[in-house]
């Protein structure tokens, strides 16, 4: 989807997310991408940005504690253009207040130990945020850097037992946003429409998703201003199905995918329907955020949202950010 020689190429793409937790497991192409750097290794042009997640989601939930030096050595010789600190801990919203502390402090150990410039902190959505954002507040050398990583908003957006209410979260985010105006911040892991919109609305400058992946891999695709629906059914994965009005819709797609497969090609098996459907999935939540950009450029967002996003359970959280934040 990088490369501009591909039938599937997306010019849109401006920046990539690859896992330190993916090559941690495949030794072979860790040492191929510090002997040659990221972009050159996996075939990336370098006006494509290339972030570097820290694997933090993956090690956390498997208790692994990794080497920060070998990561240290690892983030220097692949040269993204991003890289948070080693590793930081997840609260998780059944945790407990002690619990959730004791993540921040061990997280802020990391973020102290990598002050120094290049390394990204990372901070929580969780209960003890405003001890965070006080914590790099204080450091003069973490308040000095350019970016700030915002963590573990997946699973309060997914409602997990004790996730704090919807409108905590995005309290959270705009206490974040309102704290440190003058960095870039990145929301880690923000995977549908919904949330685009609702990342966008509250002034997020990069986020991520594997939301298109896992979903053009379970038969799923993503539709403009919607959820997710089924275009195929695969395995046990069940979900809303296409609709024929949306088929219909799907027939003017102008994705690489549908442009070159038709609406079958969302519909095939193997990886020519995963590429198919990946490519439309990313397609669509590039061309969304383009439609919020320019809405909210030319003040126009809050008049055509209503009609633009069907009525998901993120639906009033939207709501709630344009009545109230904007
Ligand atoms: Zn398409």
């Amino acid at each position: 989807m990088w490369d501009s020689n591909s039938p599937y190429h997306l010019p849109k793409l401006r920046a990539v997310m690859v896992s330190y937790a993916d090559f941690h497991q495949l030794p072979s192409v860790k040492r191929r991408v510090m002997e040659s750097g990221l972009h050159k290794s996996l075939g990336i042009p370098n006006r494509v940005k290339i972030y570097l997640d820290n694997g933090a989601f993956y090690f956390s939930s498997r208790a692994i504690i990794i080497n920060h030096q070998e990561y240290e050595e690892f983030a220097t010789l692949a040269q993204p253009d991003w890289k948070p600190v080693p590793q930081d801990f997840i609260p998780t919203p059944k945790m407990g207040i002690s619990a959730q502390r004791h993540c921040l402090n061990r997280t802020m150990l990391v973020n102290h130990a990598y002050e120094h410039d290049g390394f990204v902190p990372v901070i929580h959505i969780s209960k003890v945020l405003s001890e965070y954002i006080t914590a790099i507040k204080t450091n003069t050398r973490l308040a000095a850097k350019a970016d700030i990583a915002l963590g573990a908003i997946v699973p309060h957006l997914l409602r997990m037992p004790k996730a704090q209410p919807y409108q905590h979260t995005l309290n959270s985010i705009r206490e974040v946003r309102r704290s440190f105006e003058d960095k870039e911040l990145h929301l880690f892991g923000v995977g549908g429409t919904a949330t685009l919109h609702l990342a966008a609305l509250m002034g997020m400058d990069s986020v991520d998703s594997s939301g298109y992946r896992n979903r053009a891999a379970r038969g799923m695709i993503q539709l403009p201003g919607s959820g997710e629906r089924t275009a195929i059914e695969l395995g046990s994965w069940r979900g809303r199905a296409v609709s024929t009005a949306e088929w219909k819709k799907l027939r003017t797609c102008s994705c690489p995918g549908c442009l070159l497969n038709g609406r079958k090609g969302l519909r095939a098996l193997g990886v020519q329907g995963f590429r198919n459907r990946a490519t439309h999935n990313l397609w669509t939540l590039l061309e969304e955020v383009d439609w919020i950009k320019k809405r909210l450029r030319d003040k126009t967002y809050k008049d055509e949202y209503v009609n633009h996003l069907d009525n998901s359970i993120y639906r009033q959280l939207i709501d709630h950010v344009v009545n109230n934040f904007i």
